[in-house]
């Protein structure tokens, strides 16, 4: 199909769920993909945080490849390989002792709520069900990941939300001390609040969530769909930090593409769960994991993280120079290839658009924050490339032409 005809048809069939733009992406080979018209496009959204080892990676494309040949799917009536070794694997790489999985970022929340809340009945009766979360965060689209999710605009008409939720100001400690009471049993954070902003949490902050959990014996909960999984430049965000969650939630980059989800959790917390009180269908399939095993391996290899890094740190000095060349660009902000630039002015669709114009795809978060979420092969050379789009397309904005 033509890429004219690809967009009607959606048009016609499709739930008008997004606000897409007008290309039919095709092909991708590492940080460049390919619209139906040929047009070729430096990748700094990589699928939402998805495609961290760039498209079609080979070690994943060749996974994928033995994998379905073999067994694509069996459900969890059965033990799976693949399964066995992605979650080991996870396991000997974190702090913590046991994983499920699924298929999704907001099904991974949604366990990690549902894991939470069996923990704290379990130990502290039938009361003990809140969950603390912050303003501006994002935790998911399902009916509990919307509501733990701080932000209304995604809650709105889809009332009633179930109970259990309340919401604290992001690097606020005080606030969320305060906001403790009898029946809370779980504070749930993203240590960079991706879809909120690029916000980053202070380290003060988040070290003094986990000494406050510690002291009322709440849980931590880390939504790291978004940060984990080498995207900060370490395996997981927290890395950073110092600081060990009790209950952590992945997705995105897990599968190298490939759709699957993650929790995990410290095995007094994972023990919470007996047979029969979680499951899902698809859910760690052999498919899934053989992709995640591939991908995950890739981004433990030796240097990987290092690259990232280091392409990172190139990243953020040349959006520096930007800064001082564009008066627009307030602050740049973020952790390792998870990069926002927030703009003076609501102008920042108009940038995206110029950029893709001329070659680039970024993600703009509402009127004004630009939002680099690049694949984190992406090299200096390739970084360099990406800037100068940008500076073109700032300076063609600050012109008003195109
Ligand atoms: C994307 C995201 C989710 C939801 O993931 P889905 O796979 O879209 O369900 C949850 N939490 C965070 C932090 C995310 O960035």
């Amino acid at each position: 199909m033509i890429q004219d005809e690809i967009i009607a048809q959606a048009d016609r069939y499709l739930m008008r769920t997004y606000g897409r733009f007008p290309l039919a992406l095709v092909r991708g080979e590492g940080a460049y993909v390919w619209d139906a018209a040929g047009n070729r496009y430096l990748d700094f959204v990589s699928g939402l945080a998805v495609n961290a080892l760039g498209h079609c990676h080979p070690r994943v494309v060749e996974a994928v490849h033995a994998q379905a040949g073999q067994l694509i799917h069996c459900s969890n009536l059965y033990h799976i390989e693949p399964q066995v070794r992605l979650a080991r694997l996870l396991v000997e790489n974190s702090v913590l002792d046991r994983v499920f999985f699924c298929n999704s970022g907001a099904e991974a929340v949604e366990a990690a709520i549902k894991l939470a809340r069996k923990w704290a009945k379990k130990r502290y009766g039938p009361e003990r069900y809140q969950i603390i979360t912050a303003l501006q965060s994002f935790h998911g689209r399902t009916l509990a990941a919307i509501t733990a999710t701080g932000q209304p605009k995604y809650q709105r008409g889809f009332e009633p939300l179930p109970p259990g939720f309340r919401y604290v100001p992001f690097n606020d400690l005080e606030a969320l001390r305060d906001a403790v009471g009898e029946s809370t049993c779980a504070v749930m954070l993203e240590p960079v609040q991706g879809e909120g902003g690029v916000n980053v949490a202070d380290s003060d902050y988040l070290r003094g969530v986990r000494v406050l959990c510690d002291e009322r014996g709440l849980l931590l909960i880390l939504d790291e769909v978004q940060t984990g999984l080498g995207r900060t430049g370490r395996f997981f965000a927290h890395e950073h930090y110092g600081i060990e969650p009790d209950i952590m939630a992945l997705a995105k980059a897990l599968g190298g593409g490939f759709p699957i989800g993650a929790v995990l959790a410290r095995e007094e917390v994972a023990g919470a769960f007996t047979p029969g009180d979680h499951a899902s269908t698809f859910g760690g399939n052999p498919l899934a994991c053989a992709a995640a095993l591939a991908a995950v391996q890739t981004i433990l290899a030796d240097g990987f993280l290092e690259q990232v890094h280091r392409v990172a740190g190139h990243f953020r000095s040349r959006l520096a120079e930007l800064q001082d060349r564009f008066p627009v660009i307030r602050e740049v902000r973020g952790l390792g290839l998870l990069v926002g630039a927030e703009l003076d002015a609501p102008v920042g669709k108009a940038v995206l658009e110029r950029c893709r114009e001329r070659g680039l795809l970024i993600n703009c978060i509402g009127d004004s924050i630009l939002r680099f979420i690049p694949p984190l092969i992406v090299t200096e050379t390739e970084v360099d490339a990406a800037v100068n789009i940008l500076a073109a397309a700032l300076a063609a904005e600050s012109e008003g032409k195109s």
